[in-house]
């Protein structure tokens, strides 16, 4: 029997509705970096090259496939000395594992890694190795002492799922220290914005249909970050036909199978939006509400496989969905 598997890799670009900076001056900037498209637009103001740098300069800390950037050599020797920053985004991420009872982990890299999505050589693992890789993954294994970070033998930390939440948070930041009050950036799935459009209305961001190329929804914010995760973003079909996406499911090294199809999360702080986008996504829509009920602090909009979209009671006068969208919008209130 030939063994067919499909590889598919989306670029995590979420089709923002961007719209120009009206009567302002409008400057703009696509490039491509942290494994993904980027875009920056900013009124009034040209601050989009720092923007650029900053993602540069993030991605030289934290590549995981770039051996000598910090996580490189933690990942290669099991210990690093390490920069504040790095030290401050790993004991976050560790927090936000705490609250997501471990949906969240950053040790996961081993099976990112095994089943192919660094290197997009696709292939299932056999079951003994999964089992290998269930013992590789626990986020209470990461210390940090000081500067200084170090996991157990054969364990590897990623934090592709924290980083460009992050970078919104630099990004808005640089900004604003640069005078800039309109801004809105799309880091990959990760869109921050500064303040709304020029006119003082707020900015429209368009949500990735998960199960096709245009958006489902435009959801309006101002001084927010939007962040989505889906399944959508990097995969491959099976063998069986089954799609096999890269957010990986801490409990059984496999990818995620919690009946989402999407999960994006509104709120202020980029890198916890970033990883409750990604936690999210590994437990499905009953934990996620759960958790939104006991935490807050955050909005969501969830697609599950069975065509709903569920939107939390805090933004959903600020959530339309597309006309003519075949997705029932629900309001988890
Ligand atoms: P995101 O696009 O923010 O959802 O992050 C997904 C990326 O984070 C993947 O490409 C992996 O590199 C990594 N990852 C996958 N599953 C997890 C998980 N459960 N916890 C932490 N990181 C993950
Ligand atoms: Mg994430």
């Amino acid at each position: 029997m030939v063994k067919k598997i499909t590889a598919v890799f989306f670029a995590a670009l979420i089709s923002a509705a961007f719209t120009a900076c009206g009567a302002s001056r409008e400057y703009s900037s696509d490039f491509f970096a942290m494994d993904t498209y980027m875009s920056v637009k900013t009124c009034g103001t040209d601050a989009t090259g720092a923007a650029e740098d900053e993602a540069r300069r993030l991605e030289t800390l934290f590549s995981v496939t770039d051996a000598e950037s910090e996580i490189g050599r933690l990942n290669a020797n099991g210990r690093v000395d390490a920069s504040d920053e790095t030290v401050e985004l790993i004991e976050k991420a560790l927090e936000i594992s705490g609250i997501t009872d471990g949906a969240l982990d950053i040790t996961v890299y081993p099976a990112v890694r095994a089943w192919g999505f660094t290197t997009g050589e696709y292939s299932v693992p056999s079951p003994e190795k999964i089992e290998e890789l269930r013992d590789l993954i626990g986020f209470t294994n990461v210390k940090t002492d000081g500067n200084t970070v170090s996991v157990p033998d054969g364990y590897m930390v990623d934090l592709g799922a924290v980083a460009k939440g992050y970078l919104g948070d630099r990004v808005r930041d640089i900004l604003k220290n640069e005078g800039v009050t309109s801004a809105i950036a799309d880091l990959g799935g990760s869109i921050v914005t500064v303040g709304g459009k020029p006119d003082g209305s707020p900015w429209r961001v368009a949500i990735r249909d998960p199960n096709g190329d245009g958006s489902f929804g435009v959801i309006e914010v101002k001084d927010k970050c939007v962040v989505t995760s889906g399944g959508y973003e990097r995969y491959f079909t099976d063998e069986d036909g089954v799609k096999r996406w890269h957010i990986i499911d801490p409990a059984t090294a496999e990818p995620a199978d919690a009946g989402l199809l999407s999960a994006t999360v509104i709120g202020e702080d980029g890198a916890l939006c970033d990883g409750l986008s990604t936690a999210l996504f590994v437990m499905g829509a009953e934990k996620a509400e759960a958790m939104w009920r006991k935490e807050g602090g955050f909005e969501m909009i969830l697609v599950t496989i069975t065509g709903d979209v569920l939107v939390t009671d805090g933004i959903k006068d600020s959530f339309s969905l597309s006309e003519g969208s075949p997705y029932e919008l629900k309001v988890i209130g």
